[in-house]
């Protein structure tokens, strides 16, 4: 196989290569190993965008990998696949490196049975998914490998299989998901699969349940968070992918072209409670993994979704805006995206309201509370913290006096405590 000189797109990426990077690849070299830059950091440098990690690949053998650079800089994460994680002083970056490798039978159609290391960097490549992620850079020559013009297919925005499309999606399932993630390529917008590949995302998503659940989320997410996510996931729509990984679970897309730009957390929780706004999906979001907190997130969001303060009340304004604390940015955004009545008044009204002036925490505690009122610990005393606080919220007490002044006017005495008012939205 040919190398050609670096294409100039590649320069600013050659010049930004960190330094650890660098002497790792020196090390293998003096050695008088192979090494090549692979990946998805060949595919960002050649689109100039900065990568977040190199995979690199060698033709030496883990065990001579791990012997160049000692046991105190090299950890095995999976020899067994010709996986090394190397660095070159403690505390330096990691840098995976992989032996060269031509796969084997694909028998669960996720994993091959077995790998065999090989010389050739040409059948390390073929196996890869698609042609921009099958280009490799071999630093110490200024080469780059492009045996399936992949370089070609980046200039065009195309995302093309290495090999036979359904062939290739049908030896490994994750290669649907990770073909639908590699659409969105940020700034550079939506990319389109190339016919063969089109039709293969759509002939062979029953492939997908060959994949472990938890990286088909973890493909998923990444999806969720992508700069273009919408148009993908109406693509995973239109092509059926979305209820394949749904298991049937109904879902609605309406307002994804139109959230807002919110952190890459709130934005997988935002996209998934706006999709799944019209019933509990608790338990699929289980069943795909999701972590906790996302599910918790979702939840919440829901809980609240469609339920905006009244917009002539500045009380609940003021209340909608504590109760919702940190997460007020990114209901508004689900709210906005959904084109909720009233949504953009109460963003405009929320956006000129002063902050409360003792803040958004409660001036009287557990504490406070039982010495002027002599009640114990229990629901009563629990119950009357949180009106006391809700009444701070809405009427924006400044002190802990304005706040004896209205507990003197409560009938906290008589009542059924689990009437009295909550710190509580909707
Ligand atoms: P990113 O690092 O942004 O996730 P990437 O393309 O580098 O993107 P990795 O998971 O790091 O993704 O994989 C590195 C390379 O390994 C890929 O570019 C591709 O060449 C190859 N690869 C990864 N997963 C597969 C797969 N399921 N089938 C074939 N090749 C794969
Ligand atoms: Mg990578």
């Amino acid at each position: 196989m040919e190398g050609v000189a670096f294409p100039s797109s590649m320069q600013s990426w050659i010049e930004s290569l960190p330094d650890d990077l660098l002497q790792v690849v020196s090390i293998i070299s003096e050695s008088g190993g192979g090494v090549w830059v692979v990946g998805g950091s060949v595919r960002q440098g050649l689109s100039e965008v900065v990568p977040h990690d190199y995979d690199l690949t060698t033709n030496l053998r883990p065990e001579q990998v791990m012997d160049l650079f000692g046991s105190s800089n090299s950890i095995d994460v999976g020899a067994k696949y010709g996986t090394v994680i190397v660095r070159v002083r403690p505390d330096g970056d990691l840098y995976e490196i992989t032996t060269l490798r031509c796969d084997q039978e694909y028998l669960d159609g996720r994993r091959p049975e077995s790998v065999i290391f090989g010389d050739s960097l040409l059948e390390d490549l073929e196996r890869r998914d698609l042609t921009i992620n099958a280009m490799a850079v071999d630093l110490a020559r200024q080469l780059l490998y492009d045996p399936f013009n992949g370089y070609q297919d980046l200039q065009n925005g195309v995302l093309r299989a290495v090999g036979n499309a359904s062939t290739r999606l049908s030896e490994d399932g994750l290669r649907v998901m990770r073909a639908y993630r590699l659409m969105d390529q940020g700034d550079a917008g939506l990319w389109s699969p190339e016919d063969d590949l089109a039709s293969a995302l759509r002939d062979c998503q029953y492939m997908l349940k060959n994949v472990s659940i938890e990286r088909i989320w973890q493909e998923f997410r990444r999806i969720l968070a992508g700069q273009n996510a919408a148009q993908v996931l109406e693509k995973m729509s239109e092509d059926g992918v979305l209820s394949t990984i749904f298991g049937g679970h109904e879902y609605d897309l309406t307002g994804q072209a139109r959230l807002a730009d919110i952190s890459s957390d709130e934005v997988v929780e935002a996209r998934l409670a706006m999709m799944f706004r019209a019933d509990d999906a608790s338990g699929l979001m289980k069943r795909l993994t999701m972590p906790k907190v996302v599910i918790t997130g979702v939840q919440e969001l829901n809980r609240c979704l469609s339920h905006l303060p009244n917009a002539t009340s500045v009380s609940e304004l003021r209340l909608y805006r504590a109760v919702l604390g940190s997460r007020l940015n990114q209901q508004l955004a689900c709210e906005s995206a959904l084109a909720t009545s009233e949504v953009e008044e109460v963003i405009t009204l929320l956006a000129s309201l002063p902050a409360n002036v003792a803040g958004d925490a409660p001036l009287a505690d557990g504490h406070w509370i039982a010495e002027m009122t002599g009640l114990s610990k229990g629901i009563k005393l629990g119950r009357l913290k949180e009106w006391l606080h809700r009444i701070q919220i809405e009427e924006d007490l400044p002190t802990l006096a304005e706040v004896e002044a209205r507990l003197k006017q409560l009938e906290w005495q008589d009542g059924e405590p689990t009437e009295w008012p909550r710190f509580y939205w909707p």
